[in-house]
């Protein structure tokens, strides 16, 4: 059985893409088969594991979806990236920015992606993707093909509004393209442990959310390491093993892995 896990959040900036890497590659240590998708045209997922320009790559995610827009048959292996530490990538690039505008006239706009997804179910145990910052076409295509959400929340101030439209938004997913879609969970990252800020901040989330949603008892530390990590190409686990950030990506793959597939 494959789990198919959305990670999104309309907001920049929050951890998502550093929660892609080390929750996948996470995952790849504990003999999970992994495929990582990069559904940002920003590539800043294919950028941090390694790939410096992804834009100039021949096949990518958006090349992906293009040709199940035309019908034309899609190798789910092909094109993808094979990560030293145990990983499979789909590519993302900026290709994605006119795919989005593509896809507005195109029919089953919603659940391009799905076809793609679930046709790659086969070969994966887990297949994580890295939504972009917004609620446009290519986060509800990958909203309508998950059956998980992970909401990696900054721990900076309290983004409720935020929050509320973006679980507004699963719930008319849920409704209408993918009734099975559940939230894995809302994660709280980049906690600054010395300031009581912080502690606040996650403290209101846990209050306001968790008798509705499944709240992380994880958070995700503040730690420069993590920023360090996207140049160097790799995840935490092999450029700060000991730190406490892996110590925390650590403890929320066991939270996912225990959680029902
Ligand atoms: P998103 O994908 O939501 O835009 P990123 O994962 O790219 O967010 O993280 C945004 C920035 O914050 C990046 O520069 C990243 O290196 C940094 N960052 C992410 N998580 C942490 C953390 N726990 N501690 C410190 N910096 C972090
Ligand atoms: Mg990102």
């Amino acid at each position: 059985m494959c789990k198919v896990i959305a990670v999104a959040n309309q907001k920049g900036g929050v951890g998502k893409t550093v929660t892609c890497v080390n929750l996948g590659i996470g995952l790849a240590g504990n003999d999970k088969k992994v495929l990582l998708i990069d559904a940002d045209p920003q590539g800043s997922l294919t950028i941090s594991l390694g790939c410096d320009e992804p834009d100039s790559l021949e096949y990518s995610l958006a090349t992906a979806m293009i040709n199940i827009i035309n019908d034309e048959s899609v190798d789910v292996r092909h094109g993808l990236i094979h990560h030293a530490e145990g990983v499979d990538i789909l590519p993302g690039n900026i290709e994605l920015s006119s795919l989005e505008i593509t896809l507005t006239g195109v029919i089953s706009r919603e659940t391009i992606l799905r076809e793609y997804v679930n046709k790659a179910r086969a070969y994966y145990d887990y297949i994580i993707i890295d939504c972009m910052p917004s609620l446009g076409m290519m986060t509800i295509n990958a909203l309508a093909c998950a059956d998980s959400v992970l909401i990696p929340v900054q721990a900076a101030y309290l983004p409720v509004k935020g929050l509320q439209q973006l679980i507004k938004t699963i719930g008319r997913i849920k409704r209408q393209l993918n009734p099975n879609l559940t939230i894995e969970g809302i994660l709280i990252t980049m906690v600054d442990h010395r300031t009581n800020y912080a502690k606040d901040i996650a403290s209101q989330i846990y209050d306001v959310y968790s008798s509705s949603v499944n709240v992380f008892p994880i958070e995700i530390p503040l730690s420069v390491r993590v920023a360090e990590i996207s140049a160097t190409g790799s995840s935490l686990y092999v450029y700060d093993p000991k730190g406490k950030a892996a110590f925390a990506y650590t403890e929320l793959i066991k939270e996912v892995m225990s959680h029902a597939v």
